[in-house]
């Protein structure tokens, strides 16, 4: 089960870590450090009453010129963003509201999650109420006065924050799984939903907590429950015209989000075009599980090697997404599209998976006695203590180690094709983290989740 995570997001210096300390009160940090990330996000256990869930400080928003994002601070709170439930803003009450403030009230407000607004450094009794009445300008919806380093006002803001968790039942084994289909306009999306909903009892459901058109469709099929989400486009597009913008990719962005399962739908005629690319990249970085569905097969001349030599370029092409199953199937006629359902409880369930740190152990022993870890010119060896998973959707493993610094690319692709083969993961993507530790530590044989520096 992975606990609901909390965005903690504002710009530098309003208070955000002090809050962060206010709500996870006596819990440890655990710094994962991800390849690629030029800030470590984060994340914090933390728990109100009888709810549990996992806040994570996405470092402060920066601005250019104070208008602008910087890029890949804007990158890092999207992607904290994308699997947080819930977004805490952090504003200055004894500043006011800022222009930044405001460019980053504009940008929350076209997210997909509730934003809780918290007017920090609100401690004076005489003007904390004031001060945080300033930022109803943000169109946030109610400004909640707090004091990080006092504490007031956080009990009331914990309350408001626990709402929008998904109730304790609905946490474990969950019973409903959400899909998103994207791909370019014109692959058959509306075509696969039509066939998906002409074979299977369908619902349309407005999504709760969200403002604009977003709209889901339920499908049920035997004992499972399928969400596909923000069909609303895909609906309606046969009544209204739209721009070429429209069911942009920014749109497929936010429904990968949403998702557990993406199906990836790819026009046979074309192949995988870039577009393609760069959506498969995006179910990577959000760690969604994913199924590759090509579609208009019956519009392909095939010999008997059609379907390998296509296959095997849509994995090459598709590089960012290899673990990912491929499907060929037609929404015209319906060959295979019930399949592709099938496909999607295994991504699913693969992407809950969760493996015992016995087996972890086992198939890193065996990987490092094949080949062991690069040593430096110094004579310096990377040496793998142990591996745990420590979080689900995706399989997460958490690998301590002497020093990653020593793990170069190389080995680390090698430990993961290792991982891959041993524990197989079809369908989803996994995720390893790098953590150095002390030897002192080991020996102390820490085994909470005690703060590990990257
Ligand atoms: P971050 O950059 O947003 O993480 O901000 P920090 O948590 O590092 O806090 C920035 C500064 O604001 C520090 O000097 C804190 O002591 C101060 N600060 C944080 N919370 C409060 C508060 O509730 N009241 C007051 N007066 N100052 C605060
Ligand atoms: P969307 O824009 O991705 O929702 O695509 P649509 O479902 O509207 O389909 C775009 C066009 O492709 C329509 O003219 C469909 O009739 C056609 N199409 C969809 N699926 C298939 C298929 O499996 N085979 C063939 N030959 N055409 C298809």
């Amino acid at each position: 089960m992975s606990l609901p995570v909390v965005a903690i997001i504002g710009r530098p210096n309003v208070g955000k870590s002090t809050i962060v300390n206010r709500l996870t009160e006596t819990s440890h940090a655990i710094v994962y450090d991800e390849p690629g990330m030029t800030r470590d996000r984060t994340y914090q256990p933390a728990y109100w009453r009888d709810r549990e869930f996992m806040v994570v400080d996405t470092g402060g928003l920066v601005f250019d010129d104070d208008t602008e994002f910087l890029p890949l601070i804007r990158q890092q709170a999207l992607a904290a963003l994308a699997e947080s439930i819930a977004a805490v803003f952090v504003v200055d009450g004894q500043e006011g509201p800022t222009g930044a403030d405001e460019t980053i009230a504009d940008w929350l407000r076209q997210q997909p999650v509730p934003v809780i607004l918290a007017v920090n450094k609100c401690e004076s009794v005489d003007q904390g109420v004031t001060q945080a009445a300033q930022f109803w300008e943000l169109g946030l919806g109610e400004p909640f006065p707090v004091s990080g380093i006092h504490g007031n006002g956080t009990g009331e803001l914990l309350d408001q924050l626990v709402t929008y968790l998904p109730p304790i039942e609905a946490m474990s084994e969950t019973s409903e799984i959400k899909v998103a289909i994207v791909g370019r306009p014109n692959v058959g999306k509306s075509s696969l939903l039509n066939a998906f909903v002409g074979e299977n009892r369908a619902i349309v459901s407005p999504i709760s907590g969200t403002t604009r058109d977003a709209i889901d469709t339920v499908v049920q099929r035997q004992e499972k429950t399928y969400r596909l989400i923000d069909t609303a486009g895909i609906r309606k597009k046969k009544m209204v015209e739209y721009g070429p913008e429209f069911l942009g990719i920014n749109r497929a962005f936010k429904a990968i989000r949403r998702s557990d399962v993406v199906l990836l739908v790819i026009d046979a005629l074309d192949g995988v075009t870039e577009q393609d690319q760069k959506l498969a990249g995006r179910i990577t970085e959000d760690g969604r599980a994913c199924v590759v569905v090509v579609n208009k097969w019956d519009a392909v001349a095939k010999d008997s090697h059609t379907i390998y030599d296509y296959e095997k370029l849509v994995r090459e092409r598709l590089g960012f997404v290899e673990w990912a199953e491929t499907i060929f199937v037609s929404a015209q006629t319906g060959q295979r599209v019930e399949k592709i359902l099938d496909l999607v409880d295994t991504a699913a369930e693969q992407h809950q998976r969760r493996v015992t740190t016995a087996v972890i152990n086992e198939v890193l022993e065996e990987a490092v006695g094949w080949h062991s870890p690069p040593t430096t010119r110094q004579g310096r060896q990377g040496k793998i203590y142990y591996g745990t998973q420590v979080t689900s959707q995706p399989p997460t493993l958490a690998l301590f180690v002497n020093d990653s610094k020593l793990f170069n690319d190389n080995y680390r692709r090698y430990i993961e094709r290792q991982v891959r083969q041993s524990l197989g993961f079809t369908g989803t993507p996994v995720r390893l983290l790098w953590r150095s530790k002390k030897l002192r530590e080991m020996e102390r044989g820490a085994n909470r989740a005690t703060k590990v520096k990257g």
